[in-house]
Parts: C-alpha cells; structure tokens; sequence
C-alpha cells in the first residue's frame, strides 16, 4: 500500500532495528518501548487488522503468531514471561492501519494490555 508506514518499512524505504525476518513476516523494534523488549512483528503483505483479513491469510496469521513466538525466544523472554497484543480500531488506539503483534517483555506488567 502506497502510504502505509509499515509497508514502506518492510520495503527498507524507512529505516527500522529488525530482529528476525523471513519471507512472510517482519520483526523490528518499536520506537517508543513500552518495554525492555518491544517488538512488532508485521505481515510484509499489507493486512489493515483482523477485520480486513480474507480466508486466504489464515496460514500468515498463524504465521505471525509463530514469528512472535521466535523473537520471544530470541528476546530471551520466554522463561520471563511475554505478552503478545494487537491494537484494533479507534478505542483499541490503533495507531497504525497495518495489522502488527506487540511483542512485550523484559519486565513484570501489571493491568495494562500493552
Ligand atoms: P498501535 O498503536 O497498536 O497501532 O502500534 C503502533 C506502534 O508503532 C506504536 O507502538 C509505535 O510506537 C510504533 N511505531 C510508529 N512508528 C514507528 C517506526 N517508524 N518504527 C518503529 N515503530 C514505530
């Protein structure tokens, strides 16, 4: 999508700390850390959020759950614990129109969802 942030930074046009990456999928460090560790994990096709998503992106769904599962364990938050949150619409405060994973850790959270 032509004025999509997150496609332009799975394009390399805008710069990001990537974590892990692969045919499908993008990880990269968010630039306002809520966290020790927060990353997003972004499909590379340009998905809107849950709601857009078709039939056909079944596969790349999980897939991004797998890859938030990866830079957990890369993160080596996996015995500390993680959460995995994805922002939905106006009350959500989903900031961006690109559905990404919050990969969250490195630290205990309380009540908050992200
Ligand atoms: P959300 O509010 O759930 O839509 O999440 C969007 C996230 O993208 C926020 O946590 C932002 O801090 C993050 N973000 C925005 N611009 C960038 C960027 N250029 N590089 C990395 N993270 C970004």
């Amino acid at each position: 999508m032509n004025d999509c942030l997150f496609c332009k930074i799975a394009a390399g046009q805008i710069p990001s700390t990537k974590v892990y990456e692969d045919e499908q999928v993008l990880a990269f460090r968010d630039i306002a850390p809520q966290a020790p560790v927060h990353v997003l994990v972004i499909p590379k096709k340009h998905v809107s959020g849950w709601y857009d998503a078709k039939d056909e992106d079944d596969a790349l769904l999980a897939h991004m759950m797998r890859a938030a599962a990866t830079v957990a364990k890369m993160e080596n938050i996996v015995d500390s614990g993680f959460r995995v949150v994805s922002n939905c619409g106006a009350d959500a405060q989903q900031t961006v129109k690109h559905l990404h994973l919050h990969v969250l850790g490195g630290r205990a959270m309380a009540g908050e969802m992200a």
